[in-house]
């Protein structure tokens, strides 16, 4: 299926492809990609403050406005790593490309890492890319509902088989020993479009056709599905699953935050079998690098776009109570971040 990617997400989506993205030369470019989607998220916060206003509104164009007004990154240049030490982030991250991006990358990086352990295990598994969609729809919740009920039973009958249940019918997804799925949401103007993107492991592939025919008679209206292996990088075929909320800032700031309300607290990522229980990281900020010597370099976004606004030096201290006393005002990033007893390198 050939992706048409929009500027907005083709950019930032390559930090999520590319979640290791820590070069130090690549910092020019990821600060580039960061000021895009937060300058869609101040489009966004706009437009909620242009729309009747309720607590819902309120509360979500606080967290908006909030976030991302600086970024504190930490060059380890001894290694040539550039780490997101600090940010003030909303986690709305189905109206906030940022937080998207970051979540997006969070939880590939976490189930890349599971991936590796499964691969060993088991190496007759191969991972497809599975996606399942239902009819386009004018009616959200409805097209929505449709879309996750659909898979409940399809999913539920890959249980049951498995487990011998009498009666039970097949389906191609029995073949799946582990799965991560993510809903993903499209308008393109023709109705919404809810669909699953699924990274499904398997010893040989599920018939694209066969599922076709069981999605067809689970759904009653919609038979499009498409399977095919991931080959290569695994990092850029997972990513298809993993920029779910990336993508909702392909859609108009009207339909995002309509998107947004009717999703709210749904569950858009789930796994099963051998990707069960993979814990995805809450803080949306970089590991640090421990022990090495930094530079801290401070952005703040003015004028449209991240601009350098200053940096200091230190040593990363192993005892993170001396850590916790690093001050970052916002408003005056580069005299304050300095560690207690830090140096220049
Ligand atoms: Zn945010």
């Amino acid at each position: 299926m050939a992706k048409k990617k929009t500027p907005v997400s083709a950019s930032i989506l390559a930090d999520v492809a590319r979640t290791g993205v820590d070069e130090a030369e690549l910092l020019g470019e990821r600060i580039a990609r960061y000021g895009v989607a937060h300058a869609r998220t101040l489009n966004m916060l706009e437009h909620l403050r242009g729309v009747p206003s309720d607590p819902q509104t309120v509360r979500a164009a606080a967290g908006l406005a909030s976030c991302g007004n600086y970024l504190h990154f930490r060059e380890y240049f001894t290694v040539g790593k550039v780490r997101l030490h600090n940010a003030q982030f909303c986690k709305q991250h189905l109206i906030c490309p940022l937080c998207a991006i970051r979540r997006g990358a969070k939880s590939l990086g976490a189930y890349l890492a599971r991936w590796e352990v499964i691969r060993a295990e088991h190496p007759d598994l191969k991972p497809y890319l599975v996606t399942l969609t239902v009819k386009n729809g004018e009616d959200l919740a409805e097209r929505q509902n449709h879309l996750t009920k659909s898979l409940r039973r399809l999913l539920d009958r890959r249980r049951n088989f498995n487990a011998g249940v009498r009666g039970s019918p097949w389906t191609e997804l029995c073949k799946v020993k582990g799965a991560v799925y993510t809903l993903e949401l499209t308008n393109k103007g023709k109705g919404w479009h809810p669909h699953c993107h699924m990274i499904a492991l398997a010893p040989s592939a599920p018939s694209q056709s066969d599922l076709s025919a069981e999605w067809l008679s689970v759904t009653g209206d919609s038979m499009i599905v498409d399977v095919r292996p991931i080959t290569g990088d695994p990092a850029e075929g997972f990513m298809e699953v993993f920029k779910y909320a990336v993508k909702f800032s392909d859609l108009s700031l009207a339909d995002n935050w309509e998107a947004a309300q009717v999703l709210k607290g749904k569950r858009l990522l789930n796994s099963f079998g051998l990707f069960r229980g993979v814990k995805v990281p809450e803080s949306l900020l970089d590991e640090p690098l421990d022990d090495l010597p930094y530079w801290d370099r401070f952005y703040r976004f003015i004028q449209g776009e991240y601009q350098f606004t200053g940096e200091s030096g230190g040593v990363q201290l192993q005892d993170t109570d001396q850590l916790k006393l690093i001050v970052v005002k916002p408003a005056n990033l580069a005299a304050t971040a300095h560690l207690p007893g830090g140096r220049k390198p």
